[in-house]
């Protein structure tokens, strides 16, 4: 098979030939039909995020089709089209997998960090942790539902009810999690880097009502928040931008630091919390619903060769929605 490698952080991936493996006990081989990039793929390349079991293929939103099954695989068939999310194992048994939140596993594997991911032409995944995803859309479009997509729909379930919603970082996550708001009724206000005329344009054209600078003071007081871009900076802002009782959730998995602010941003009893991993419940809530929420990701497609510039293009925001590749 082929494979895009990242041997050590802060240097390119490199591409490989290597030997397929065959399935172990409760394991699916899957042929790797489309897989998104992430902005935690971009954060493990960069060696922000460290722990990595390197060397190690990145990629946590495989889409593809089942190509072969190990001993005890009974829920998937051969030619099953499925996706593969970040989380990849929990162990079941420590205390966070008993109270059901196993999003938060003491000993996890996840999908393109500590075990091999999609940027490859095949793929293998513990079957426990693989989604069916029928057979309606293009593997190109459901690629980004499923870390984007996933852990955007756990951020915004965390983010309550409330019907004024704002959204920080108009990327992969925002532009699927803005379609889903303005389903369930919401108002959605997008906050994107000063001057990004285009992003901003893109954020209404979604559904949002407003689309601004992530400095500026939205036209009324939020319910919520979600942060999906990586910069500290941003939480103080937010919290300025919901009203009282009103929630910031942090949805990425790196930031950079958050500055002190004064104490009467958070009274009022607003409520600032984090989004961790998924769990496969997130998955299954989300994924069952995404037909009728008639999401519509925009994509940028590149060629598996290509990795290193669809991180490239990533990191300097020179497209709008998800990158996708493909083997
Ligand atoms: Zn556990
Ligand atoms: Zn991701």
């Amino acid at each position: 098979m082929r494979a895009m490698i990242l041997r050590r952080p802060g240097t390119a991936l490199e591409p490989v030939a290597l030997p397929e493996r065959v399935p172990g006990p409760g394991e699916i081989r899957i042929r790797v039909t489309a897989c998104g990039v992430c902005r935690t793929d971009l954060h493990v390349v960069d060696g922000e995020l460290v722990g990595a079991a390197l060397p190690v293929i990145p990629g946590h939103e495989i889409v593809g089709r089942v190509d072969a099954v190990g001993d005890g695989v009974q829920d998937l068939k051969l030619g099953q089209r499925v996706g593969i999310p970040w989380l990849g194992y929990t162990c079941g048994t420590c205390p966070y997998c008993s109270m059901g939140r196993e999003n938060l596993c003491d000993q996890p594997l996840f999908t393109g960090y500590t075990r091999d991911g999609g940027f490859a032409t095949a793929a293998i995944a513990d079957a426990r942790y693989a989604f069916d995803l029928g057979e309606d859309g293009e593997d190109t479009n459901l690629a980004p539902l499923l870390c984007a997509g996933l852990i955007g729909w756990r951020s915004l379930v965390m983010a309550g009810d409330g019907k004024l919603l704002g959204l920080y970082g108009f990327g992969a996550a925002a532009h699927i999690i803005a379609q889903v708001a303005v389903a369930q009724g919401r108002r959605v206000f997008a906050f994107t880097k000063p001057g990004d005329k285009k992003g901003q344009a893109f954020a209404r054209s979604l559904g949002a009502e407003w689309a601004g600078s992530s400095e500026e003071v939205p036209p009324v007081k939020l319910d919520a928040a979600i942060l999906y871009a990586p910069n500290g900076r941003l939480v103080p802002l937010a919290l300025e931008a919901v009203c009282k009782g009103g929630r910031v959730v942090c949805a990425g998995i790196h930031m950079s630091d958050i500055p002190a602010f004064r104490y009467d941003l958070l009274w009022g009893e607003r409520e600032l919390l984090s989004v961790a991993n998924l769990t496969r419940q997130d998955g299954q809530d989300f994924l069952s619903r995404a037909a009728t929420f008639q999401i519509k990701t925009h994509t940028t497609v590149y060629p598996l060769a290509s990795a290193n510039q669809a991180l490239a293009d990533l990191r300097a925001g020179a497209f709008e929605g998800a990158a996708v590749l493909v083997p």
